[in-house]
């Protein structure tokens, strides 16, 4: 018990003083363990900036209220302060994942005495996130045939769009360089500072400026917008791009959406959009509407922000973290990412999890390339097999994955 409590000790700031938020949970058939019941949360904390501001914890389904309408269960986007005292008691830990690092299981059969439910800071976040939206959708995203950029077909050498996804460690940062200079960064996470900073010289080095045209956050998991408030103030894009659905109520999203409002850049996505750079057709695809979505459900995947971009003989999909039953309408009678296109890069869903595993989907868009953003030894067992190993012989093991990169050496993908 003793170790198990210095392991528990380990996850500074977790006492009364600090709260943390439930941003995701993840069933046991999802995870490296056997035990049936257990799910896997992950907490983040109310001060995105700080360096431990992500930690694990195992619970027993009984803990556990996917649906958040049990005040006394643990449920998605809502806030916790823990009584380390009482915790000791509650707690012991259990190896699991690829490197059999040890993680906190509770053991309670309620929550009660050490878990403390902050409605005080779920109130104040969600007032806050409430206000901005309400000032941004005045400025909702208008349809958009973009005359800037003049056709360049046939004309010497073309400038190619490429498409850049970091090694980020558990998460998603993805840049597009596109036609007319044009920088559009799809979601901010960071593992660390020095992740963001060697980012930030890569972006300095390659372009002589870090300026963004637009940020896109494709969902307001932790692991799509940690780094986003900062990103907004050191690359100064002209717009930020959100959904307008169900939000997580962390302290990550309530300052993306402060700075954004502040300068007055913050635009909502209500529904599908296209818009043409030169020759490249670019679509921010809303799933809202898609058969079986619906705008409320408590896990953000499910309404993301999808980008697909067309060049003359390539097409990128960029499937942010969306289930695969949701990614097959994408695909099939003419939707948005149907091609016959003879290059398809396709941005692996949610970090190559068993959400993705849809073989209508992966059949009928029939990827060349693929790219899955992971970390190495992630507690998930991130990539899953199958689709792991479904897409490997789609794209003829033309599937990279970041966890093989080094710092700064992003997986490059020329749109030809
Ligand atoms: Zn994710």
């Amino acid at each position: 018990m003793k170790s198990v409590y210095v392991n528990w000790g380990k996850i500074v700031m977790i006492n009364m003083n600090s709260v943390w938020s439930i941003d995701d949970i993840t069933p046991n058939g999802m995870l490296p363990i056997k035990d049936r019941d257990l799910f896997l949360i992950k907490l983040v904390h109310l001060n995105a900036n700080i360096s431990a501001g992500i930690r694990y914890l195992l619970v027993r389904d009984g803990l556990i209220d996917i649906k958040n309408n049990s005040a006394s269960k643990l449920s998605f986007g809502q806030s916790y302060s823990f009584d380390e005292d009482a915790l000791k008691s509650f707690i012991s830990s259990y190896k699991f994942g690829p490197n059999k690092k040890k993680i906190p299981i509770l053991r309670g059969d309620t929550i009660g005495g050490y878990v403390y439910r902050r409605k005080d800071i779920e109130a104040d976040l969600q007032d806050k996130i409430e206000y901005y939206y309400k000032r941004a959708k005045v400025n909702i995203m208008k349809p958009e045939q973009d005359p800037r950029i003049p056709k360049i077909r046939n004309k010497g050498i073309q400038p190619r769009s490429k498409l850049f996804i970091f090694n980020v460690g558990q998460g998603d940062t993805i840049l597009l360089e596109l036609q007319g200079g044009e920088l559009w960064l799809i979601d901010a996470y960071f593992w660390r500072k020095e992740t963001y900073d060697s980012f930030k010289r890569w972006i300095k080095e390659r372009y002589r400026t870090i300026k963004l045209t637009r940020l896109i956050i494709s969902h307001f998991h932790y692991d799509h917008i940690r780094y986003a408030a900062k990103v907004v103030e050191d690359f100064e894009p002209k717009e930020v791009i959100v959904d307008n659905s169900y939000t997580h109520k962390t302290g990550a999203a309530q300052n993306l959406l402060n700075i954004c409002d502040s300068r007055g850049i913050l635009k909502v996505l209500d529904n599908s959009r296209q818009m043409r750079l030169g020759d490249d057709e670019i679509k921010l695809i809303r799933t809202n509407n898609f058969p079986g979505s619906h705008q409320l459900s408590p896990d953000p995947n499910e309404h993301a922000i999808a980008l697909c971009i067309k060049t003359i003989n390539s097409l990128a999909l960029l499937s942010a973290d969306i289930p695969g039953w949701l990614l097959e309408s994408l695909v099939t009678n003419g939707g948005p990412a149907s091609s016959k296109l003879p290059n398809k890069i396709y941005k692996v869903t949610h970090h190559c999890s068993l959400t993705g595993d849809h073989d209508p989907f992966l059949n009928e868009f029939l990827p060349t390339r693929a790219a899955t953003s992971c970390a190495l030894k992630n507690r998930y067992g991130f990539p899953h097999d199958p689709p792991r190993s479904k897409i490997n012989r789609l794209t003829n093991y033309l599937h990279d994955i970041t966890y093989t990169r080094p710092l700064g050496c992003p997986i490059t993908y020329e749109l030809v």
